[in-house]
């Protein structure tokens, strides 16, 4: 017997729910490249991405996932040879680095732990010890979708400022735009970078990035540019060039009207109902967290993400509560990535979601727990709804 027939509720951290609205804007013909809607859709985006990414500097929309962005923000900046710092706190800043070492880029890595976020004291150090400023970058993740910590960046950056280091700051918001603060200004980060699938509600195939003047100096003597990834080819006036060729005219359909959402919305009113989402799934989490098999992967409460929570089970494979979760109810957890394959699994909380969403989940979570015989405590959908009618007031 299932109970799954009706809407699949995807619960993973990207790609995340499309709206139908978007969906609805991507389902037309296809229109003119070199004149007509196109040309304003291409501009509008351009000039929302440097609100969402909160900065004065210049965007970019390139055909490509997080992976392209990545490969992107390397290339416009650093040439072979030059040195980078990742700061290691899950799968996400370490797979960034490996795409800098193929590039023929020199990766050292600050080694952190999969259950904390990055520690700004030891990158301080770190830059103290380079007086000859070697290195050239430093990449960093906002919220590492596979260990679930949110990194703080402004602390990242006062720790560079102490050093008095000139090195580049590249952040990934991936998972983290659109869903919790970002200040790239203010934060005094150099590059960002984003992909659409997850806070952005539009379907995988769109990257963004964002690069202030600082990083457009050093664009200038990057020795790994290429043609397709290139800022400066693509800052040219021909509507073809932003593209490098013929743009993803259905995506950006759907990310105009994406944006629209969330700007209607309110960029402030999106990222607390993030807030929200995410503490009534650590009020939930918490609560069957006494049964002692499941526990939060991230040990601060302070450095928990608020778009994805993973959650650790003590020793058993994580595997079959997923199955149940999927085949049974129709609700799709997050698998554990990297080091914590087999070991955990994840509850996103990641773009267009509200209230019955995130409770629906829950509710299926702790049916699979009870059917499954997995010690818990009981009664976590019910302190999540708790929580939400405390906050969200009638
Ligand atoms: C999803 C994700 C990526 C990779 O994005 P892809 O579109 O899968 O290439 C990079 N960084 C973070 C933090 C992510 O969550």
């Amino acid at each position: 017997m299932t109970v799954a027939k009706g809407r699949e509720f995807l619960s993973i951290p990207g790609p995340t729910n499309v709206p139908d609205e978007v969906l609805a804007a991507m389902h037309r013909p296809a229109v003119d490249i070199y004149s007509g809607e196109l040309i304003g859709i291409t501009d509008r985006c351009l000039a929302d991405l440097r609100t969402i990414f909160r900065t004065e500097g210049r965007t970019y929309i390139y055909a490509a996932n997080g992976h392209g962005a990545w490969e992107a923000a390397l290339t416009n900046v650093l040439s072979r040879g030059d040195r980078v710092l990742v700061l290691e706190s899950g799968r996400f800043a370490t797979g960034w680095g490996e795409m800098a070492s193929m590039l023929g880029v020199e990766v050292e890595t600050l080694n952190g732990n999969w259950r904390r976020a990055v520690d700004p004291a030891a990158v301080e150090e770190r830059l103290k010890r380079d007086r000859s400023h070697t290195i050239k970058a430093i990449l960093v993740v906002q919220i590492d979708t596979a260990s679930g910590v949110v990194n703080d960046i402004p602390a990242v950056r006062k720790a560079i400022d102490n050093a008095g280091h000139p090195a580049l700051l590249l952040v990934d918001c991936v998972a983290s735009l659109g869903c919790m603060p970002f200040e790239m200004d203010a934060w005094g980060v150099d590059v960002a970078m984003s992909g659409s699938q997850k806070g952005l509600m539009t379907p995988p195939g769109l990257a963004f990035v964002a690069a202030n003047d600082k990083a457009r100096t050093a664009h200038k003597g990057a020795g790994l540019r290429t043609l397709y990834w290139d800022w400066t080819f693509r800052e040219g006036e021909i509507h073809y060039q932003k593209y490098c060729g013929t743009p993803p005219e259905h995506l950006l359909f759907g990310l105009r009207k994406a944006i629209d959402m969330l700007l209607a919305e309110g960029l402030d009113n999106a990222i607390r109902r993030h807030t929200l989402l995410a503490e009534a799934t650590r009020a939930a989490v918490a609560r069957w967290a006494e049964g002692q098999v499941l526990t939060f992967n991230i040990i601060n409460p302070a450095e928990r993400a608020n778009s994805i929570t993973n959650i650790l089970m003590d020793g058993r494979d994580p595997a079959p509560l997923l199955d149940y979760c999927r085949d049974k109810c129709a609700v799709v957890l997050g698998i554990g990535l990297g080091d914590l394959s087999g070991k955990a699994f994840r509850i996103a909380h990641m773009g267009y979601v509200n209230a019955p969403m995130l409770l629906g989940t829950l509710g299926a979570v702790e049916m699979g727990l009870k059917a499954l015989g997995i010690p818990h405590g009981s009664g976590g959908v019910q302190a999540a709804v708790e929580h939400l009618a405390g906050e969200v007031r009638a």
